[in-house]
């Protein structure tokens, strides 16, 4: 698997005098598709052009840009890095764009000095003008002179290194001097000897079972960030998890049921499997000491290792839903004849929307599974 992220030049960087269009990303992405095509057994993943695009576009805007992010937030914008969210927030920030094009004619964004390729591709004889016209954020004193960013960028485009002055010699960025002091170069760490491969332990000794609640911005972790922070949180209490054999050992340390991510709860479990005893009072304190006070551990008891896991257990959950009605002016909100509507039906439709960003209707849906209105409560 291979992540390719688009590149966008940053302010104070030897890229900030260009801008990078969607159409630019697109053509740079259709190559890479080409040739990775023809490779077997690679799968390449990419960056949508259109979350490059935003973030070239905000990143290099002054503070004229304000009533822009504004608009685009009004127009739908927002989590505009979830695929669910992009072509609302796509149109947003196109829609708010094309309602301040004068900002865009009096300068707002910083102009690409060289957007056409066959200009970048020249751009190494000659240092052009435009280079030094003022950018929005040349006001903020990174240190680093500008002319020094002009020449990295000539070294860029001749494919130079500069070398790490951490290690190496300076190069005269302008950073150092009497202010921030002068850079001392530091020998490499030596590089440690192979201690060989890690070896996990995997008996297993005990089961603790734990329940767990969810509280508060903990609501927007999802199950698999859940799931690390207490693989975290146990390594840091040296609490001694029994890992699975094979070749990719993990911890035993498995949540009952994930829970939907923007959802609270206070009757999560999740067992955590052990390769020596502990006392479970001593487990809960030092499990609870490293975790966040949206996690809280309400109880842990030790279990048998031969009956199945709390997951394999699980049989119903409690939801706990807040429901705003709209209705006509003047009338009541019938709650009763709703949620008994909702009970008596044999059938209920349902939507969802997959990644490809289709809506489908599915369903029908066994009402006898729903036993009660939503927040996640105790499982049992
Ligand atoms: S040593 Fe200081 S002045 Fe030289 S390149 Fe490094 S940061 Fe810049």
């Amino acid at each position: 698997n291979l992540t390719i992220s688009n590149f966008t030049p940053k302010p104070h960087t030897p890229f900030q005098w260009f801008v990078v269009s969607k159409g630019d990303l697109e053509r740079k992405q259709g190559l890479l598709k080409r040739a990775f095509r023809k490779m077997k057994g690679v799968k390449a993943n990419y960056t949508d052009v259109r979350l490059s695009a935003m973030e070239d576009f905000l990143g290099r805007g002054d503070r004229r840009l304000g009533p822009v992010i504004r608009r685009a937030w009004e127009l739908g914008a927002g989590m505009d890095s979830w695929w669910e969210n992009l072509d609302r927030a796509f149109a947003a920030w196109c829609g708010a764009i094309a309602e301040a094009e004068d900002l865009f004619e009096g300068g707002a964004i910083a102009e690409d000095s060289r957007s056409s390729r066959s200009r970048v591709r020249n751009a190494h004889l000659t240092i052009p003008k435009e280079l030094d016209r003022p950018l929005p954020w040349d006001h903020i004193n990174t240190g680093i002179h500008k002319d020094w960013l002009k020449e990295d960028w000539q070294r860029a485009l001749e494919a130079a290194t500069v070398p790490d002055c951490s290690f190496d010699r300076c190069s005269h960025c302008g950073v150092c001097g009497p202010d921030l002091g002068h850079n001392v170069v530091i020998e490499p760490a030596p590089v440690p000897e192979f201690a060989g491969q890690f070896k996990p332990k995997t008996a297993k000794a005990l089961r603790l079972r734990v329940w767990f609640g969810k509280l508060g911005d903990m609501a927007l972790v999802g199950h698999l960030d859940t799931a690390k922070l207490f693989e975290r949180a146990a390594r840091r209490a040296a609490i001694p998890v029994s890992f699975s054999n094979g070749f990719r050992p993990s911890p035993r340390i498995k949540i009952a049921s994930a829970l939907p991510l923007g959802t609270t709860s206070s009757g999560e479990i999740v067992d955590f499997e052990l390769s020596e005893e502990m006392d479970a009072i001593e487990f809960k304190q030092r499990l609870s000491d490293r975790l966040p006070p949206g996690v809280p551990i309400y109880r842990v008891e030790p279990v048998d290792l031969a009956i199945p896991a709390a997951s394999r257990l699980l049989e119903k959950a409690e939801y706990f839903i807040e429901v705003a009605a709209i209705v006509p002016n003047g009338l009541e909100p019938s709650w009763g004849s709703w949620v008994k509507g909702v009970m008596d039906a044999t059938s209920l439709l349902w939507s969802k929307r997959t990644k490809s960003g289709d809506r489908l209707s599915a369903g029908p849906v066994s009402v006898p599974q729903v036993q009660r209105p939503k927040q996640k409560g105790q499982a049992q």
